[in-house]
């Protein structure tokens, strides 16, 4: 059986899990995690409630270098309650890297709070296709030092009509970046997008009776 231990996580960061009664890996957690490591693009297949939050996030926060302020990984979702949710999951575990700030970025939420945060520096965002445009556009939101990249839930961005949004945000990403893509479905749409956008991509299946 495969351990959090054996994926290479580190212990500060095993400690945060187990403190959230996460102590084995899911299977999409241990197929991922090992690519995603390495810096290879990969495109995972997994049903919803299989862990996929995890499995992109504990390789980024490994990454992410804390003494650099600009935004180094930036995570897309479909909706606001999904850019929560990781938000939160991910603030929970960057207790565990001093100095390691993480900035939703989304619609309806106040932007003055936004722009303060990230004028403060913010090493990760996690934020809405709209909302993410929007800091773009105004300056307050720069890329160039992003080098990991997450398509959250890609059938829904794509399904919602975000296609456009999500194109011009990824021509503004540096092209020496890692590329992820979860979806729980590969309609053509996403695999147009995994081809025009990714590099060489793993392709990591998990089928439905592993769960
Ligand atoms: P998905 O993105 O695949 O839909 P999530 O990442 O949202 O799934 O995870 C679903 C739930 O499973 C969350 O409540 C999360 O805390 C929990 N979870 C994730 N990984 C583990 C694990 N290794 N052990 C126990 N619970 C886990
Ligand atoms: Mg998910």
């Amino acid at each position: 059986m495969t351990t959090f231990e054996n994926l290479n996580v580190s212990p500060i960061l095993l400690r945060k899990l187990q403190g959230q009664g996460i102590v084995t890996p899911t299977p999409v957690q241990a197929a991922a995690i090992p690519v995603l490591q390495s810096g290879e693009d990969a495109i995972v297949q997994a049903q919803t409630g299989t862990g996929k939050t995890l499995a992109f996030l504990l390789p980024i926060l490994e990454k992410i270098r804390p003494d650099r302020t600009e935004a180094q990984a930036l995570i897309i979702t479909p909706t606001r309650e999904l850019a929560i949710q990781i938000t939160a999951e991910a603030r929970k575990l960057a207790e565990a890297r001093e100095g390691l700030s993480v900035l939703a970025a989304y619609g309806g939420q106040d932007v003055e709070r936004q722009l303060r945060k990230l004028k403060n520096g913010t090493q990760l965002v996690i934020g809405t296709p709209g909302r993410l445009l929007d800091h773009l556009r105004r300056g307050s939101l720069k890329l160039g030092a992003v080098r990991m990249l997450v398509l959250d839930e890609a059938d829904q961005m794509l399904h919602m009509g975000f296609l456009a949004e999500v194109e011009e945000i990824i021509s503004l990403v540096p092209r020496s970046r890692q590329t992820m893509l979860f979806s729980a479905t590969m309609p053509d749409n996403v695999k147009r997008l995994a081809k025009t956008y990714m590099d060489k991509p793993r392709d990591i299946r998990i089928a439905e009776t592993s769960r």
